[in-house]
């Protein structure tokens, strides 16, 4: 567990939409001592978001505004229309609270992370196939022809950034990978860079080092 002198242990989670992110970034939060970040975007919400909830959502001045003042974690411009981006604070409010941190972010904002916070563990889910994500996008039916051409073209580009994260899930069954994904989060916590003090502590209680 994180303890109140630790930094929190950051999570990055990446991959294309339709892969199924958004569900085992919910099996992470799961875990216990986890928090999720709540970002702040651009975009408009959807009707079934309530704000503060997943995201925060400003007009673009203040996003520019906030961005200005160095706010931010990290941000981006995703799809090229909206910004999204990850405030300091949550950071902050992850410490306060001995948690860990999730970010749910695209592989621009996964690589400023990285270079500020380089034991960040990065997490990217896949979808099984092209084939299966094509069709779980078509059984969303919330796509036309020419955005679902767009988001697997999307999906390809984005893939080919896996390589910047420590792990890789596939998502080929949603009860599995949920499993993969909590058993990250519980060896990342066990990694002795994380531990010494108490491994000290132990070798300390048998009289010191030898
Ligand atoms: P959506 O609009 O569907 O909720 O999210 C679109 C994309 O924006 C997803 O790939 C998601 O991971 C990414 N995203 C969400 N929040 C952030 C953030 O704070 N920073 C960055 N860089 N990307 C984000």
């Amino acid at each position: 567990m994180t303890t109140a002198q630790t930094d929190p242990l950051v999570f990055i989670v990446s991959g294309p939409s339709g892969s199924g992110k958004s569900t085992l970034v919910r099996k992470l939060v799961e875990v216990p001592g986890m928090l999720l970040s709540i970002s702040c975007t651009t975009r408009p919400a959807r009707a079934s978001e309530v704000p503060g909830q997943w995201y925060n959502f400003l007009s673009e001045e203040e996003f520019r505004r906030r961005i200005e003042a160095d706010e931010f974690l990290e941000y981006a411009c995703v799809f090229g229309h909206h910004y999204y981006g990850t405030p300091r604070s949550e950071l902050e409010r992850a410490r306060a609270a001995a948690k860990d941190l999730v970010l749910e972010i695209d592989v621009q904002g996964a690589s400023q992370v990285k270079r500020k916070l380089p034991g960040a563990v990065g997490i990217f889910i896949l979808p099984p196939s092209r084939e299966e994500l094509e069709r779980r996008l078509r059984a969303r039916g919330q796509d036309s022809e020419e955005e679902i051409e767009r988001r697997l073209e999307g999906a390809r580009q984005e893939m080919t950034a896996y390589s910047q994260y420590e792990y890789a899930v596939v998502n080929d069954d949603m009860e599995d990978a949920g499993r993969r994904i909590q058993a990250i989060a519980v060896a990342a916590r066990l990694a002795t860079g994380r531990n010494r003090a108490r491994v000290e502590e132990i070798l300390a209680s048998f009289g010191g080092k030898s």
